[in-house]
């Protein structure tokens, strides 16, 4: 790739050193990041380049020690990198650092905004001020995009008043994961699938995003938030969006982003009416991890708190397609397992051959299953019945047909980021999120959210280590369904 200039605003903070510049790294190695690039870290305080890249070096040991060619690769990487103080909430300093990018009017200027959202206005202010905003430049923008659909306006006008569109990159790390963009390949370049993948196949859909982890010190931070906000707004909806959308023209980047926008328009709305039924929400209570005691959430946050740490949605979409089919969703913190998965259920047969499950002469036959692994062990599993070998009878049993990502390919996946911030240099937004997606996602999320704070009830609590609170498995149950469990 063409040398190009990379600023990260907030290049010391968590996102940086765990992704950002580990994510560089990687390109570098594969040499897709020559000699002539300049990457920037900005924050406050005073430090030297030395000082920077000795912390930069600390944060990508691990990965070094990993792997010789990473490790041979450091000190050239680091090479490229610089750091400079500046405050983004002032004005002062903005010409000596626009002196330092501004040389070479045709570069591609890449600025992180790794930053928390309170800053984008005044950064994108400051940048056209000093004649950094121009064709070449690009901006990168993180979630929280908003905290709600009014404050994702404020962002995404100050942002626009600045930027054209397609300047702005707003970033969903899950877009960039490698199995994501496979469902996009499995979808549209088989014959297969696309032909069942209605509601006249598929019985429902669900999209589970597990984390082990809580709050992490973070409690201050994520009570602003919660899990609606943080994980279903963005991601489990821009899953949802790839699962459902009709078949784009081509890859290009609005023709997959009209589709998505469609399928957020053609939600059906969830909010006073009917939010009891369609969602649950949760709060995890003490409890082990991994055989590991972990503190509640309210503990950790040493105060009373209504912020969910677990959702569950039962979501629908209203279009031909997918009438009548639940996208049942649910994220949460403090789950029994790190996993993130979307199954595809399709119905079952409409007469089974082999005997009748009611007299006791057979087994039921289990429905179909597609599995998307997004994490851990990315893979694909598709789930059949077949005859048990042996002669006793036509005895079923379900197997899943297994496409482990690692065994097929082999080598290394690389984490999103690597993607994601090389389609920011190239210039492509395909897996990036357009204003008006976002602003789509609000509107469906913010009556949610309100309808929730009318009710004034608490989120259900539920033990750290499990699966999140009862009433998530009756929101499925009591439609005769359950969440999928892997057999094998
Ligand atoms: P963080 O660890 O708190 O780091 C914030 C960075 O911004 C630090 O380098 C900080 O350095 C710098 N900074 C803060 N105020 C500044 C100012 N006025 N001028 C210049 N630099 C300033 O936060 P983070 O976890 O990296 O997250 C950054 C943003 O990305 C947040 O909006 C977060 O929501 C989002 N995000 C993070 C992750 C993640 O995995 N961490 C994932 C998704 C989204 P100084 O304080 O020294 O200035």
């Amino acid at each position: 790739m063409a040398p190009f200039d990379l600023v990260i605003f907030g290049g010391t903070g968590d996102l940086a050193m765990r992704k950002l510049l580990p994510a560089l790294l990687h390109r570098f190695v594969d040499g897709q990041i020559g000699t002539g690039t300049r990457i920037y870290g900005v924050a406050r305080d005073a430090r030297s380049d030395e000082a920077y890249r000795g912390r930069v070096r600390e944060a990508v040991a691990g990965i070094a020690a990993a792997d010789p060619r990473v490790a041979e690769a450091v000190d050239a990487f680091l090479a490229l990198l610089h750091y400079r103080q500046l405050d983004l909430a002032s004005e002062d300093g903005w010409p000596a650092f626009a002196e330092e990018i501004g040389h070479g009017p045709d570069r591609v200027r890449v600025f992180y905004l790794a930053v928390g959202p309170s800053l984008f206005a005044n950064v994108a202010d400051r940048l056209a001020s000093v004649g950094l905003a121009g064709g070449g430049t690009r901006v990168v923008v993180e979630k929280p995009i908003g905290k709600d659909g009014a404050s994702a306006q404020v962002i995404n006008e100050a942002l626009g008043r600045v930027f054209e569109e397609s300047q702005v990159f707003r970033i969903d790390h899950y877009l960039g994961k490698e199995t994501v963009q496979n469902l996009t390949a499995l979808r549209f370049g088989n014959a297969l699938f696309e032909p069942l993948w209605k509601a006249e196949h598929i019985d429902h859909v669900q999209i589970t995003v597990a984390e082990t982890v809580g709050v992490e010190g973070r409690a201050a931070y994520y009570d602003k938030s919660g899990a609606l906000r943080d994980m279903v707004q963005n991601h489990l909806l821009q899953l949802l969006c790839l699962v459902a959308m009709e078949p784009p023209a081509s890859l290009a980047a609005d023709a997959i982003r009209d589709e998505k926008l469609k399928v957020l328009r053609a939600l059906r709305p969830i909010g006073n009416g009917n939010a009891s039924q369609m969602t649950v929400r949760g709060q995890y209570r003490a409890g082990a991890v991994d055989g590991q005691a972990v503190p509640g959430y309210l503990d950790e946050l040493g105060g009373p708190s209504h912020t969910e740490t677990f959702v569950a949605i039962k979501a629908e979409v209203q279009n031909w397609r997918w009438a009548g089919v639940p996208f049942y969703l649910r994220t949460g913190k403090r789950l029994a397992e790190r996993m993130s998965e979307i199954v595809v259920t399709f119905r079952r047969v409409p007469h089974s051959i082999f005997g009748d499950p009611a007299d006791g002469s057979a087994s039921p036959l289990a429905p179909n299953k597609l599995v998307i692994r997004l994490q851990p062990d990315e893979g694909v599993k598709l789930w059949l019945m077949n005859k048990v070998p042996g002669p006793g009878g036509m005895r079923m049993r379900e197997v899943a047909m297994d496409l482990s990502f690692a065994e097929t390919f082999g080598g290394r996946q690389p984490d999103a980021y690597e993607r994601l911030l090389m389609d920011v240099v190239r210039g492509n937004p395909m897996l990036f999120m357009r204003r008006d997606e976002v602003d789509a996602a609000w509107q469906w999320i913010d009556p949610i959210r309100a309808a929730w704070e009318a009710g004034h009830d608490a989120p259900k609590p539920y033990t750290a280590g499990g699966w999140g609170p009862s009433a998530a498995v009756a929101l499925i149950e009591r439609d005769g369904r359950t969440w999928h469990e892997d057999a094998q």
